[in-house]
């Protein structure tokens, strides 16, 4: 039995910045919950949602040659007959206390607001870093990257000697994993349509250790999954600089590449590390247990822009999908609540699972206690993705893992 529908008097927009899994997911939800009432403004700079979760299926970006209608579905198409305003722009700046956001030249005024933008790629001060390194973080990112490899593995079979192509990859999270093992595996004579040598690839893990947060029962299985694959993981040493084919580690080592690529850590963007809003790490915010930020009513946080310490185990909640999906719904009610004048419910972070790819055909997972392998685990992988893409074209509630 529902109740009677709550009727909100022409209140102000709720603003969403990001169309991404956090905000795509506020907009709809509290669309839902105010029964289409409240206006609803949501602004990307771009006019697609971006599946990131499977920017790491690079042998496939390199193979799709530029069509990447796979990897995004449109915002026009999911936001039609919705009610939901997009707003296509680049948010420069926000500002808390006339309660006003400038999207490109444009002022636009909130009543409630939900920050939703995601992270960039942290370079923390590595010289060159930012400059001769890729990154898969965006689909732009990871279209380049993968550009690059066709052209790298295009060029191999001219190689001198058994002299074959070299990618490094920096970061040994499970962004710079599931990459190191896809470019490992994938089929590249196939994907360029003629002889190509397969690369040396190289995971350096820096200093954190490798798959850091995972359980150890997974982190060696997939340790030895990489190394099967070809993968040389070099563990505990940092980069100091990146030249053009060249990455510098702290022990003197120089390493010569064709390519690096940069998986190494994440940061909140500009436009959010300059609010005038308590910062965690990387300058994410850190909201109240609701969402909220501390004495700002009705501005939220949510997403990887959010850094959020569990209350039960004080550990921080990991910048996934899946939790920026758990905690846009707990924003949403919060956000028809603070309208409504009823109270806020606190988030609670629930791990429903944990699935990475170990290349093309292999992945591990740990989905209600229960550990998974190999190909199983792959395949599950590719079901959980696929079932969010359908979801989220049909606007659907998602249980993304
Ligand atoms: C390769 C890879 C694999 C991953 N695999 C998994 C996985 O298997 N499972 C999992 O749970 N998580 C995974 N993640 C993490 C997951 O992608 C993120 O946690 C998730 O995208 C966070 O959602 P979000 O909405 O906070 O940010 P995003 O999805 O990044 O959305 C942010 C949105 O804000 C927009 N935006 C940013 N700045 C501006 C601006 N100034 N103006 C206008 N618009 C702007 C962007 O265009 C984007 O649409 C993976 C990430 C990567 C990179």
């Amino acid at each position: 039995m529902t109740g009677p529908p709550t009727v909100l008097t022409n209140p102000p927009p709720l603003v969403v910045l990001g169309a991404g899994y956090a905000g795509l997911t506020v907009a709809e939800e509290a669309r839902r919950r105010s029964r289409g009432t409240l206006p609803i403004v949501l602004v990307d700079r771009h006019p697609v949602h971006v599946l990131r979760t499977q920017l790491y299926e690079i042998g496939a970006l390199a193979r799709a040659n530029g069509r990447v209608a796979r990897w995004v579905v449109p915002l026009a198409d999911l936001l039609d007959r919705s009610g939901v305003t997009l707003r296509e722009g680049t948010v420069e700046a926000i500002d808390l206390e006339r309660r006003t956001v400038r999207v490109d030249d444009a002022e636009l005024a909130f009543g409630t607001l939900a920050i939703c933008l995601g992270n960039v790629a942290n370079y923390y001060g590595v010289p060159g870093a930012r400059e001769h390194t890729e990154t898969v973080y965006r689909l732009s990112g990871a279209q380049r990257l993968a550009g690059a490899l066709r052209r790298i593995e295009a060029a191999s079979a001219g190689l001198p000697g058994e002299q074959r192509p070299r990618v490094v990859v920096v970061g040994g999270g499970s962004t710079g994993t599931e990459l190191a093992a896809e470019v490992a595996t994938t089929d590249w004579s196939e994907v360029v349509g003629g002889p190509a040598r397969p690369p040396d690839v190289f995971l350096l893990t820096g200093s954190l250790p490798f798959l850091a947060g995972f359980a150890p029962s997974l982190i060696d299985r997939a340790r030895r999954t990489l190394v099967h694959s070809g993968v040389a993981i070099v563990p505990g040493i940092n980069v100091t600089e990146v030249e053009p084919n060249r990455v510098h580690l702290a022990d003197g080592t120089v390493l010569a590449c064709d390519l690096a690529v940069w998986c190494a850590g994440l940061e909140a963007p500009a436009v959010v590390r300059d609010l005038p809003a308590p910062h965690g790490k990387g300058g994410r915010l850190v909201p109240e247990p609701t969402l909220e930020l501390p004495g700002r009513p009705g501005v939220f946080a949510v997403g990887d822009v959010v850094e959020f310490a569990d209350r039960e185990s004080g550990l921080l909640v990991p910048a996934t999908a899946q939790a920026a999906l758990s905690e846009a719904r707990v924003a949403a009610r919060n956000v028809v609540a603070r309208i409504e004048g009823r109270s806020l419910e606190p988030y609670r972070y629930r791990e429903r699972g944990m699935l990475v790819a170990l290349g093309v055909r292999r992945g591990a997972g740990r989905i209600g206690g229960v550990t998974l392998w190999g190909r199983p685990a792959r395949l599950l992988k590719g079901a959980v993705e696929r079932e969010y893409s359908r979801t989220a074209e049909r606007g659907e509630p998602s249980g993304l893992l």
